[in-house]
């Protein structure tokens, strides 16, 4: 016999399919939602169907954005010659916190990780070779010191080593394993003060 309603359990699996959601909390939203009225539903559908069909890759970054070019890239007062690599969009708005950081970025939107299948060509690595064409001063590598993260920083730097271009790693005050965007901006602004030369 089934628990719920047929609606009920295709709203739990739909939530449940979401990162981070397990199955008991899957079912305690799904019964939130049922009991929220139906205009504030309707808002949230609204709202999550506005941001899939709005929301873009920035052409020179690749962040997610709601115009062609993100606002940082927009934005002629950043040094344009510094590009940081991040893993994610989270991780950029970790740095963009801080306000310190005046170069640019770059959104691989992944990292290379063979255990789960994700190889150098899944994430954005031919897009930042591209960008090493324009007047790119110095590459500072800020993926995640988690193995991937490390894997990706290596292969970055291969591959950015026969342009001659300084490219540099953040230094290691981000705990191994860490997201940065859970890190504080201390950490965030002394990991990039420390970074080295690779
Ligand atoms: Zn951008």
């Amino acid at each position: 016999m089934e628990l719920y309603s047929g609606h009920i359990n295709k709203l739990i699996e739909e939530l449940a399919g979401l990162p981070g959601i397990g199955s008991k909390s899957a079912q305690r939203l799904a019964f939130h939602i049922i009991n929220m009225p139906k205009d504030k539903v309707e808002r949230m559908v609204n709202t999550i169907l506005g941001a899939k069909e709005n929301v873009r890759y920035c052409r020179e970054c690749f962040t997610l954005t709601d115009s062609e070019v993100c606002p940082v890239c927009a934005n002629s007062k950043r040094d344009h010659g510094t590009i940081m690599v991040v893993e994610n969009a989270r991780d950029l708005a970790a740095y963009e916190k801080t306000g310190r950081y005046e170069g640019i970025y770059h959104v691989l939107h992944g990292a290379i990780s063979p255990m789960l299948g994700i190889g150098p060509g899944d994430i954005r690595l031919k897009e930042l070779v591209m960008r090493m064409q324009d007047n790119v001063s110095e590459v500072i590598i800020a993926t995640n010191s988690s193995l991937e993260g490390e894997t990706t920083a290596m292969y970055i730097s291969k591959l950015i080593k026969p342009t001659g271009i300084k490219t540099t790693r953040i230094a290691s005050g981000v705990p191994v394993g860490g997201d940065l965007e859970y890190i504080d901006e201390v950490t965030l602004l002394r990991a990039l003060e420390g970074r080295v030369e690779i």
